[in-house]
């Protein structure tokens, strides 16, 4: 008879899986790594030496020169980085890693000081000439790099206002952001006699039993209430910083530099919010579900991350297992992704164990071109981990097909994009999970939690859009907003998403004043709708027109950042600007749900 374990104390397998730097450096103290700074130094001096005050004299060759040595600095550069952040991510309280990864940051401002002209004298340069040096094949590898950074040349401002901004931004922008943090983060909810961080009251709120929700709730309303005033005011001063700025700048609209950032074209984000607004109904539909399954007469604020009672065992899954789940969904796909992660696994390019004093969380580290991506994770044997795996590995895959294609210019994507062979990994494995589960209980769980997963990245995010929209244009328009027009903006754009399958109170008004996205960077939360709405249309995609999609998904994967993103997914036939697209992503959504209200008639009979 054996004994089941809990997860965390089970032997995964992954114990001795840990990543092999030696691509980078023997070690810690290979003398290597001190001399390669001296050089990355000396590079960046020479650089200036030879360009400074010189970009609008060169021609096509002498630009492709002069990019070849920028590229040459930061791939140097990266190397030295990467090794520092990797090693230092897998034992944080290693005071040496510690020591070395302040030098080497440091070390990286000081070079970008030497290098921060070229852009700017870059950007300089007047249209025609700019167009025309563009224009030579000479410099394609770095046409996209060199076109991308001179987007923003219209909103720029002179070499002494920006200087200025940047100089009044520390004791400005940065200082209020940063109150706004101390200030959260300070903020204590009060539990049972206890004070407790906000972080930990919310917590509560995924508590199996509602009496404990609801008092959670009730608890974080008048905490944040308690700060309303210093709150308030810190959102009216941002919008209203932002407002004066981008009218300086001459954007059109608050939205207009993160679209800009993003590599996102107005109509297309326009597309995207639409798309969502209009597709509301299936939140609807889920929590109408979901309150059934919980047994209860209504659903309040408090219950939306209630768990389910689903009297199934999580599968453990072994290292072992896992790696064949991954390398088997991935090689049904296309055997190049299936090879691409195979490499991971054998050439020890994965750090897995769960460690004392190693990062919590999962990541990719794309490093640089003449290395290789490294996959970082802490595996406990969950489904969860699993598709955490495949999803690190997707990344990875895309980093490693571009950086091989396009080298460094073309590896990172912009964040609306960035996610694409992640999240495609991940649903591939997912989908084989789902049909090898035999317990529909547990079928549904794993569903269930896939569901909010999906609204947490899409609905959630998109709701809060509004609310920024909502936001800013309301700052813009009426001067200073009081505590309760932001109350009354927030509750709008949330009760638009639930409709009436969750009761919203008047005190959940309050809760757009914790949200540190808002102030931190203006407009980014559309961004994760976009990414995982991409996936889930080419994944419609991929199951409509089979082996056919799959070498142009590759390409897309190749592409990187090699040119504009609606370029790129262009090649796959799919237009961003249009709201079928974006519907086929929605209706994957929807899909889910009508799954779910299967599965839940056969466990609950309902
Ligand atoms: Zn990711």
């Amino acid at each position: 008879m054996t004994v089941a374990t809990p997860v965390e104390e089970r032997k995964t397998g992954a114990e001795q899986i840990v990543w092999d730097l030696s691509v980078f450096y023997a070690g810690i103290d290979d003398p290597a790594l001190e001399q390669d700074m001296k050089r990355v130094s000396q590079m960046a001096e020479a650089f200036a030496a030879e360009y400074k005050g010189k970009v609008d004299s060169l021609d096509a060759e002498g630009l492709m020169d002069a990019m070849t040595a920028m590229d040459a600095i930061t791939d140097l550069g990266g190397r030295i980085g990467s090794f520092a952040g990797l090693l230092y991510s897998v034992d944080t309280v290693n005071p040496q890693y510690g020591a070395l990864i302040q030098k080497v940051t440091e070390f990286g401002s000081q070079i970008n000081q030497k290098l921060v002209f070229w852009e700017l004298e870059w950007n300089a340069l007047d249209e025609a000439k700019a167009a025309a040096l563009l224009a030579d094949p000479t410099i394609t590898p770095f046409r996209h790099k060199l076109e991308s950074d001179r987007r923003f040349k219209p909103f720029q401002l002179s070499e002494i206002e920006e200087q200025l901004l940047m100089e009044k931004s520390v004791t400005g922008r940065s200082a209020w952001t940063r109150l706004f943090t101390q200030l959260i983060a300070a903020i204590r909810v009060d539990w049972e006699g206890a004070h407790i961080t906000l972080t930990q009251a919310l917590t509560k709120l995924h508590d199996a039993d509602a009496d404990v929700r609801k008092r959670a709730g009730a608890a974080i309303t008048t905490a944040l209430k308690g700060k309303s005033m210093e709150l308030s005011y810190i959102f009216n001063v941002l919008a209203a910083d932002k407002a004066s700025e981008d009218a300086r700048r001459q954007y059109p609209s608050w939205i207009s530099y993160r679209n800009l950032d993003n590599k996102a074209p107005d109509a297309v984000v326009e597309a995207l919010i639409k798309a969502v607004t209009s597709n509301y109904d299936i939140v609807a539909r889920h929590y109408a579900l979901k309150r059934r399954m919980l047994g209860l007469d209504k659903l309040t604020e408090n219950d939306r991350y209630a768990p389910l009672k689903i009297a199934s065992a999580d599968h453990f899954y072994s290292w072992e297992e896992a790696r064949d789940v991954v390398l088997k969904a991935f090689q049904a796909f296309h055997p190049d992704f299936a090879a691409a992660a195979k490499r991971f696994f054998d050439e020890n390019w994965i750090h897995a164990p769960v460690l004392p004093g190693k990062r919590g969380g999962a990541f990719c580290s794309y490093t640089v071109a003449s290395a290789h991506p490294f996959v970082f994770l802490n595996y406990e044997g969950k489904a969860r981990d699993v598709m955490t795996l495949a999803h690190e590995l997707g990344h990875g895959i895309h980093a490693y097909l571009s950086g091989k294609a396009h080298g460094n210019v073309g590896m990172s994507t912009p964040l609306t994009t960035a996610e694409m062979a992640s999240t495609f990994g991940e649903r591939l494995v997912f989908r084989d999970l789902m049909a090898n589960e035999p317990d529909p209980a547990a079928r549904l769980a794993m569903l269930a939690q896939k569901i909010e997963d999906s609204f947490a990245t899409v609905f959630r995010q998109v709701s809060m859009n509004r609310f920024e929209d909502g936001y800013h244009n309301a700052r813009r328009t009426q001067g200073e907003l009081p505590a309760d027009k932001l109350s009354s903006i927030w509750l709008q754009t949330q009760r638009a998403m639930f409709g009436d399958s969750v009761e919203l109170s008047d005190d959940y008004g309050a809760w757009w004043s914790y949200i540190p996205h808002f102030l931190n960077t203006p407009g980014y939360v559309y961004a994760y709708a976009f990414g995982e709405l991409l996936v889930l249309a080419l994944f419609k995609l991929y199951e409509a027109r089979g082996a056919a999609f799959v070498p142009q998904f590759m390409g897309v994967l190749e592409a990187g950042d090699s040119d504009w993103p609606e370029a790129i997914l262009a090649k796959v036939g799919v237009d961003l600007t249009d709201l079928t697209f974006w519907n086929q992503g929605l209706d994957a959504i929807r899909e889910l749900v009508a799954e779910e209200e299967k599965l839940a008639k056969e466990v609950y009979g309902l």
